[in-house]
C-alpha cells in the first residue's frame, strides 16, 4: 500500500513562488521513489500543451533540496515530480487575521474580496497538509 498524495496541477505552476517550501519525488536506489523537502529557487516558464483537453506544463523547477539523500544540493525538475506546495499554518493564520482586520477597517468594503481570495487558497493548502506528513516524514 502506497499514500496516494495530490500532485501539483499543472495550470497551477504560476502560483508558485521563489522560496516556497515544496514535496519532490526523489528516486533512490532501485525502484524506489519518495518525497523530500525541497525549497524553490526558480522557475522557468514554458508554453503549456493541451493534450486530451488537459493542461500540461512544460516549466522547469529548480529546487533546493532541504532533506534526503541530495539533502543540500541543486536539482531541476518539471512538475510531475513536485507533489504539492507544502502549508505554512502559521502564516495562513496571521496573514488572514490581518486581512481581517484590514476588511474591518475598511467596514466590509474594497478589501473584502481579496481577504476571501486569500483565505480559499490557505484551505486548499491546508487539505494538502492532510495528505502530506504520510510522504514527508
Ligand atoms: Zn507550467
Amino acid at each position: 500500500f502506497r499514500a496516494r498524495s495530490t500532485p501539483l496541477d499543472d495550470s497551477r505552476c504560476r502560483d508558485l513562488r521563489p522560496g516556497d517550501p515544496l514535496c519532490v519525488s526523489c528516486p533512490l536506489a532501485g525502484d524506489e521513489l519518495k518525497f523530500f523537502d525541497a525549497v524553490l529557487e526558480s522557475v522557468s516558464p514554458a508554453a503549456h500543451e493541451t493534450v486530451d483537453g488537459e493542461e500540461r506544463c512544460a516549466c522547469r523547477f529548480s529546487v533546493r533540496w532541504a532533506g534526503g539523500p541530495l539533502e543540500g544540493g541543486r536539482e531541476e525538475v518539471g512538475v510531475e515530480r513536485i507533489c504539492c506546495v507544502r502549508p505554512t499554518p502559521v502564516e495562513d493564520a496571521v496573514l488572514s487575521e490581518f486581512l481581517d482586520g484590514v476588511a474591518k477597517s475598511l467596514g466590509g468594503g474594497g478589501g473584502a474580496g481579496e481577504g476571501t481570495r486569500r483565505r480559499d487558497l490557505g484551505s486548499s493548502h491546508y487539505a494538502c497538509a492532510i495528505s502530506i506528513p504520510l510522504l514527508c516524514l
